[in-house]
């Protein structure tokens, strides 16, 4: 799901959107705040927008994901070498194994995808 489809965040996901265009998106995003306002969604997106093999300047945003391409296509269905997504376990929160885990596979060169 591209960036331009998601409703509501009307501010923060152009910025993301420019801050990817410019190279200057931080190293890593925490994406927090009530259940069902579109967290995941956003950060699916965000990561399709950086990985997309067929990226557009469309609707205000800079650079956004195609939606279409076999890395955004893997990214949906949760696939893609390169993206791990951590969400909260039974408990509701996320393990620090489960980041020093992302944290060590962020050492290893990116797979890629075409
Ligand atoms: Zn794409």
């Amino acid at each position: 799901m591209p960036l331009r489809t998601i409703v509501g965040h009307g501010r923060l996901l152009p910025l993301l959107s420019r801050a990817i265009t410019n190279d200057t998106l931080p190293p890593s995003l925490l994406f927090s705040g009530p259940a069902g306002i579109g967290k995941r969604r956003a950060a699916v997106a965000v990561a399709q927008t950086i990985n997309c093999l067929e990226p557009r300047t469309v609707d205000g945003f800079t650079r956004d994901a195609c939606g279409e391409c076999a890395s955004c296509k893997r990214i949906e269905r949760g696939v893609h070498p390169d993206v791990i997504l951590i969400e909260p376990g039974d408990t509701g929160t996320i393990k620090i194994e489960q980041i020093r885990e992302v944290v060590e596979r962020a050492a290893y060169r990116p797979f890629g995808c075409a």
